[in-house]
């Protein structure tokens, strides 16, 4: 059994964190590959040392003096090698990237060093062999991460070590030069590892005891997901849930490797399980989140019988596309339909938008409703259940909340419906209450 292990940046943060770290690799001997990110906030008014590092960037390039940040950063490690006791040459470790910096180095190979120098710490402490992920993450010219030789690294190295610590965040281009995910992409590179070495498990380590069923910050309290489909989690995540990095899901995902959300303070709970199925669900719960995303736009498009046209809505999606739109729903009626989209990717043109759909099609009146939020709940107990939807609306209906647009995914795991930006916290609590308490 192999279960690759990828911990955050609050879970790392000091030595105290580290050495939850290790209890907790060591609790369980399967627990094989561990990848680090940099050092994050020890409280809220601490800084990510990814952030320093891409202060100390912004410095060097305006030609400015870093060195206080740059001594911030190398007393946070100091901290952790002195406490842990460990024996990384930390001085010459600097030396070097100083020196780069005096080159001139990317700003990628600068950041990167947060989460290197991390693993280099973690990896002396846990006794296991450090692997650099620039000899193990392979990008290829356009930029995407080389699946095939990126495996074929990975099996190699783990063929020669079988207990390996490796930094998050980063990998190589072809030339040898470092390359990072966007933020927050150790989450990527536990992923790629589990999915390279096939592994039986992916377990990412947080701050949370899992995924919670609605933003705490609307819904106190909210209870923390136990499991959750892949596909539930997409949905969740497009309509705003964050949880993970976005592009964390696809490779363990492929590989079918189940993904185990852990808090590392709290390592006693389960937190929460995602899996592409789960075997035997008597009685799932319905629902499984409440999300919602604000600022969205319905643009309104009434015409004369519309209803007999074959070619009206492509050809508006056509504009929508030549203003590069991505449209999110197309509630219709018979002589009209509605688009709605992202306020903020109307980006001011969207008088433009309603003259060129005027001056393509004989419409008789457009109108844009601004200020919609959309709203969703997710839920595979909910496909092929009768009543879901009575429940769903009910409940928003005896709060007073107007629904401007509905819509159900056909697989039935997620409705979603458009409401004033003014009910949008309303309508999450109410739906919460309605279907997780
Ligand atoms: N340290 C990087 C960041 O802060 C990557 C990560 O932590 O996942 O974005």
């Amino acid at each position: 059994m192999l279960k690759v292990l990828k911990f955050g940046g609050s879970s790392l943060a000091d030595s105290g964190q580290f050495l939850k770290v290790k209890n907790i690799v060591e609790a369980d001997e399967d627990r094989r590959v561990v990848v680090v990110s940099a050092p994050g906030k020890r409280h809220d008014n601490d800084n990510k040392i990814t952030d320093l590092l891409y202060l100390c960037n912004a410095h060097l390039k305006y030609n400015a003096s870093y060195e206080d940040i740059f001594q911030m950063i190398q007393d946070r490690y100091q901290e952790i090698k002195e406490n842990c006791s460990l024996s990384v040459d930390l001085e010459a470790e600097f030396t070097e990237i100083r020196s780069h910096m005096r080159k001139g180095m990317s700003v990628d190979y600068l950041v990167s060093r947060g989460e290197y120098l991390n693993a280099k710490l973690m990896a002396d402490y846990l006794g296991y062999t450090f692997v650099d992920a620039k000899d193990v993450i392979r990008f290829g010219q356009n930029g995407k991460v080389d699946r095939k030789e990126t495996e074929a690294l990975f099996k190699a190295e783990f063929q020669k070590h079988d207990h390996i610590v490796l930094p998050g965040f980063y990998g190589a281009l072809p030339g040898g030069n470092i390359r990072t995910f966007s933020r927050g992409g150790s989450d990527v590179t536990g992923a790629i590892a589990a999915a390279s070495l096939d592994a039986d498990l992916y377990e990412n380590w947080t701050d949370v005891t899992g995924i919670l069923m609605a933003d705490p910050r609307i819904v106190e309290n909210p209870q923390t997901m136990a499991t959750v489909t892949y596909a539930e989690l997409r949905e969740l995540s497009y309509m705003g849930a964050s949880v993970l990095h976005e592009d964390t899901v696809f490779p363990v995902r492929r590989k079918n490797i189940p993904l185990n959300i852990r808090n590392v303070n709290q390592p006693e709970e389960a937190g929460t399980m995602i899996m592409e199925e789960f075997p035997r669900e008597d009685n799932p719960r319905y629902v499984t989140g409440v999300t919602g995303l604000r600022n969205y736009s319905i643009i309104n498009v009434y015409g004369t019988n519309m209803s007999k046209s074959t070619s009206t809505l492509r050809k508006v999606l056509e504009i929508c596309e030549d203003f590069q739109l991505s449209v999110e729903q197309i509630p219709s009626g018979t002589d009209s339909f509605s688009l709605v989209i992202r306020t903020e990717s109307l980006n001011g043109q969207k008088y433009e938008l309603i003259s060129a759909i005027k001056k393509e099609m004989d419409f008789l009146d457009i109108k844009v409703t601004e200020g919609i939020s959309l709203i969703a709940i997710v839920g595979r107990g909910m496909a092929y259940k009768v009543g879901i939807s009575s429940m769903f609306f009910g409940a928003l209906g005896e709060n007073n909340i107007n629904i401007r647009t509905i819509q159900q995914s056909s697989d039935e795991i997620s409705i979603i419906v458009g409401v004033h930006d003014e009910d949008f916290e309303k309508a999450i609590r109410v739906l919460y209450d309605r279907f997780a308490r």
